[in-house]
């Protein structure tokens, strides 16, 4: 059994859906399991519906027309009846009524809104494979199994779920090609959640455990996973292969292409995971596995980088005679749950990035900080971070990528090695970051697509 999870874009048309398809035809044997996102900008509108419905901008009708029209454009040239949408959007236009009228928009209402894009993106997908002659059901997160706690937003599944899908779902999925809606999923209350932000990568690692699959396939709109983002390095080439620990370092410091969550049920079961385009089904895309066979002479394999943090500087010197300081002080992190990157200590300070989505609960803990030491916040700063299992062994890396930035007159403010020593991160403003992305890009890797083993 292999699941195939197609994203936004790959579901964005009837093009599109009509390509996935012939992708999924061409590989029956394996007994694909289907994961799709949303079609593409679906999920936006609907956070931006439940805003506007909260503010009480325009009336909620208007989304729901201009969602109805977005899946009924895709209907109609795929040949499929209006009706496979129109139970979700009345729901949803009766949910963006009550957040109008009460003006209260809560975590949970919204993963509630925005269940919806993937619930129809489903539809669809099942329909047309059965249009195509072929057996196809859609599902739910929670029909398969998936069942999370109640961090609205940003839930984490419950051990549950594994035992539950391959009782439950795996039996169904040899029978008929299951489309599973990615990102959703509901509590043990019942009450539908959200697994982040491009979560759909991680439904499919889930389902995949789950079900035991020999591969987990992410089909989305570039080749694979690219030694830095396209849309800021032109010359970032397809890495071929990358270990799941490199895979996981950049896909946590900001890789779009791949949930960070993602990686943690395949390494948990060891399964392979490919990440491949389906605009160009024949390339070769990138595997990750937990060795990478022939590894390439390659020093460092990728750049990523993650913007909008904040940088948050501490200086006490308290530090300096008191143990327990830093339980202290991460403990009003902890208590106030804001999420921390990357950390850098001196005698007299710490540092620390917190990601700008935590930016609301840190204004709140800043009184508790302040009493306790004296803090400085710098918005808008990027973490880069530089990624290569060869920088174990290779010396004087670091060394080459400060005089990169030196010579690009990009200021440096905080800089951290990972224990594992598989990736140097550090933090600019966020407008020099496309700048370092791009020095780096060309001092170790522009040139280097062809450094094979
Ligand atoms: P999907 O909708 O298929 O999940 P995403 O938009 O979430 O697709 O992720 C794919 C995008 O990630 C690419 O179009 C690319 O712009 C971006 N991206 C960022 N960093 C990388 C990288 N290192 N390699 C490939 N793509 C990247
Ligand atoms: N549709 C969701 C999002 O836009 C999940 C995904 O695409 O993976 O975040
Ligand atoms: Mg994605």
């Amino acid at each position: 059994m292999i699941v195939m999870k197609f994203g936004g874009t790959s579901v964005g048309s009837a093009e599109a859906i009509r390509r996935l398809v012939d992708i999924v035809r061409g590989r029956l044997d394996r007994k694909p399991v289907i994961v799709v996102s949303a079609v593409s900008g679906v999920t936006n509108r609907l956070i931006a519906a439940a805003q506007t419905a909260q503010k009480r901008g325009t009336e909620p009708e208007r989304a729901v027309k201009e969602l109805a029209r977005i899946h009924q454009v895709i209907l109609d040239e795929l040949r499929l009846p209006h009706t496979l949408v129109q139970e979700p959007l009345t729901r949803l236009g009766e949910v963006l009524k009550g957040i109008y009228y009460l003006r209260e928009l809560t975590p949970r209402s919204l993963d509630y809104v925005v269940s919806f894009g993937e619930i129809m993106s489903s539809r669809i997908v099942a329909a047309h494979l059965t249009a195509e002659h072929l057996t196809a059901k859609a599902y739910t997160g929670w029909d398969v199994g998936i069942v999370t706690d109640d961090r609205y937003g940003e839930a984490e599944i419950l051990p549950e779920t594994y035992p539950r899908i391959r009782k439950r779902f795996l039996p169904e999925a040899e029978q008929t090609i299951a489309v599973v809606t990615g990102f959703i999923a509901r509590n043990k209350a019942g009450e539908r959640t959200t697994l982040g932000r491009g979560g759909s990568d991680y439904t499919a690692a889930i389902i995949g455990r789950g079900v035991g699959a020999e591969e987990i396939q992410i089909w989305t709109d570039v080749s694979g996973i690219l030694s830095a983002d396209p849309r800021v390095v032109s010359e970032a080439f397809t890495l071929r292969e990358l270990t799941f620990d490199e895979a996981s370092e950049l896909a946590y410091f900001g890789a779009k292409v791949l949930h960070p969550k993602t990686i943690e049920p395949a390494v948990q079961a060891d399964i392979p995971v490919r990440i491949l385009n389906s605009f160009k089904p024949d390339d070769p895309g990138t595997v990750v596995t937990r060795e990478s066979g022939a590894r390439s002479e390659r020093v460092v394999e990728g750049l990523a980088v993650k913007r909008g943090n904040s940088l948050v500087n501490f200086t006490s010197t308290r530090m300096l005679e008191a143990g327990g300081y830093m339980a202290q002080l991460f403990d009003i992190f902890r208590r106030h749950n804001i999420s921390i990157d990357v950390i850098a200590t001196s005698e007299v300070s710490v540092s620390v990035t917190v990601d700008g989505s935590c930016v609301g609960r840190l204004e709140q803990a800043m009184p508790e900080l302040r009493k306790f030491s004296r803090v400085r916040i710098d918005p808008n700063r990027a973490i880069v971070c530089v990624v290569g299992e060869g920088m174990q062994v290779q010396p004087g890396i670091a060394g080459r990528i400060f005089k990169t930035m030196g010579d690009a007159a990009i200021n440096i403010e905080m800089i951290s090695q990972g224990s594992s020593e598989l990736n140097v991160t550090f933090v600019v403003t966020d407008e020099d970051a496309n700048r370092a992305m791009q020095a780096l890009h060309a001092e170790f890797l522009t040139g280097q697509e062809r450094a094979a083993p």
